[in-house]
Parts: C-alpha cells; structure tokens; sequence
C-alpha cells in the first residue's frame, strides 16, 4: 500500500513580494535572502543562476488600470465609517479617525496583525483597514513619501495598485468579508495637504483573475532573472548592500524610482 503523498509545501508570498518581483524578480529573491543580514545572520539561499541571462523588463504583466478612480485633497471619511484596523508597526500612519471610531478587531491585533491567507499563500499587513457604513472593508496603503502631485505622469504608481489588489484578497480572507475596493492614500507631510490626494482601486473578477495568475507566475519563475536598469536599480534595497552583481547603477535613494519613472513619462 501506498504511504499518503505529503501536500506540496507552497511559497508564501506578500504583497511587497509582488512589487519587488514588477520592478525585478531578482530583487524579490535578494530582499527574501536578506532578511536575516539585519539581524546579523546570514544571506539566505537564492535561486537566481550566477550565469542568467538578465531581462530588459519584468516578465510580469501590469494589473487592470481602467477603473481607478483618482481624487485630490483629503481622503473622506463619513461618521458611520470605523477604522478596524491599524498596523502596529508603523509609526508614521495618519490619524482619520477620532478616538471613539477606532475599534481595532481583536482577531487581529498585538502579535496577531499580520493577515494570512491560505488558499493563495498570501501574508502581509495593510497600514489600515476602514469599515464603511455598509459594513463592507477597505485597506488603505498610506505612502507618506509620495506626493499626489503628477501622479498622473508617474506609471511608477503601478506598484502601489499592485500591492493594495494584494492586500484587498487578505482582507477578504482573513476577515471573511466582502471587499469591494482598496485606496493608496498619498501624504503630504510637508504641504500642509495641498499635494495630497488617493486613489481608490477597484477589486473585482479582473483584479482577482490578474492576482491569481500573477502568484502563479511568481511561483513558476526558478530563475528570477535581474532587470538590471536605472529606473530599477538607483531605488532597490538589496543594491544599497552591495548584494547585487548585475546592477546597472549605485543605489540614489528610496524616492529614486518614482522620480525615474516621472522623468521617464515627461
Ligand atoms: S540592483 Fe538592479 S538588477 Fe540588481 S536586484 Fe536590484 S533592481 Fe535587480
């Protein structure tokens, strides 16, 4: 009689493991590897070949963009929304709601935050999850660093549409609850608000159809090949370690790449 075949062990993925992989599949295997570097341990295996044969860009397709919808000025809250969610790691977060509307779910809070799901092996932690008044839940990604202002030049923005689709299948997972859309809200610390603005990010068949194939993709990819290019390498974490031996660049910055691809655009 047969022994009973274990269940292939599949590779859990977050969220920012997508937008490494859009920018540079290495880049995602680099950033894996070294997560135990900043603890002093060691860099952790990566599967990309010395010899591969580097990409001009990523093998991952963009996600459905026709149905963004892009405000400026402040993200509105009405008085029946809540917020049921904050990321405990994150220190710089905006403050939207008034005491008396934040009821943090309990589920997932302390050393409970970080959202699982494991049908798709998703992991991750949005900044914030909104309730709205119809009960349905909203994460938003807050990105203090990027100004709404040219947002519209700057397709770099496709990795912020990335991650927040990512981060609408958590929620729906991990809470059991309909989803219908997520938001990037853009900062503006230094502007009093006048270079403020969000973007809400539909989640619906096309944004789901587009995650499951792109985890497939991540998954099947035993190579992941460098994108060794400007626009990519002056803004990638794992080239400001000096762990990348096809970089096209020195590392500029973590702003460098929004910057790149706005000049790109214009
Ligand atoms: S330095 Fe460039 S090629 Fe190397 S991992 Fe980073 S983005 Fe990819």
């Amino acid at each position: 009689m047969l022994a009973p075949q274990a269940a292939p062990v599949v590779e859990a993925l977050t969220p920012h493991d997508l937008v490494a992989y859009f920018h540079c599949p290495h880049e995602m295997e680099l950033t894996r590897a070294s997560h135990l570097l900043r603890v002093g341990g060691p860099l952790g295996p990566v599967r990309t070949p010395t010899n591969v044969v580097p990409l001009h860009h990523s093998p991952l397709f963009s996600p459905p963009l026709g149905n963004l919808v892009v405000n400026e000025g402040r993200l509105d809250v009405s008085e029946k929304d809540l917020l049921v969610y904050e990321d405990e790691g994150e220190d710089d977060l905006p403050v939207l709601f008034p005491p008396d509307r934040v009821r943090p779910d309990i589920r997932f809070a302390g050393n409970r935050s970080t959202l699982g799901d494991p049908e798709l092996g998703l992991r991750g932690r949005p900044d914030l999850i909104i309730q709205r008044a119809d009960a349905s839940l909203v994460p938003v990604e807050y990105k203090s660093t990027h100004l709404f202002v040219g947002y519209h030049e700057a397709h770099g923005r496709l990795f912020d549409t990335i991650q927040v689709i990512a981060e609408c299948r958590l929620v729906e997972a991990a809470f059991g609850r309909k989803v219908p859309y997520g938001i990037v809200l853009y900062g503006d610390e230094s502007g009093g608000g006048i270079h403020e603005g969000w973007v809400r990010i539909p989640y619906g068949e096309a944004e789901r159809s587009w995650l499951r194939v792109a985890l497939r993709q991540v998954r099947d990819d035993h190579e992941r090949a460098p994108v060794p290019a400007e626009r990519n390498c002056g803004g990638c974490e794992p080239n400001s370690r000096g762990l990348c031996q096809f970089a096209a660049t020195r590392y500029e910055g973590p702003h460098h790449r929004l910057a790149m691809y706005s000049t790109l655009r214009g």
